[in-house]
């Protein structure tokens, strides 16, 4: 007598990852928090805009790490 086992490839491990997407732009992203800060880039409200340029940001890090080098 045969026996034949087959083996079910972890496929739904896959699709159970929910991947959300976002409605505005191609951003994926798989954790929900991560999609919700994504979508102040769609966001107007809360742009930071820098004070010595037209550079803007809606993140609070970013206008930090855009700083102006001065050269002495
Ligand atoms: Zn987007
Ligand atoms: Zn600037």
């Amino acid at each position: 007598m045969l026996n034949i086992t087959v083996d079910v490839p972890e496929i739904n491990v896959m699709i159970n990852t929910k991947i959300f997407k976002c409605s505005s732009c191609d951003y994926e992203c798989k954790r929900k928090s991560k999609l919700l800060d994504h979508m102040l880039v769609h966001s107007d409200t809360k742009l930071l805009k820098c004070t010595e340029c037209t550079y803007e940001s809606n993140y609070k890090s970013n206008l930090k790490v855009h700083t102006h080098v001065k050269t002495p």
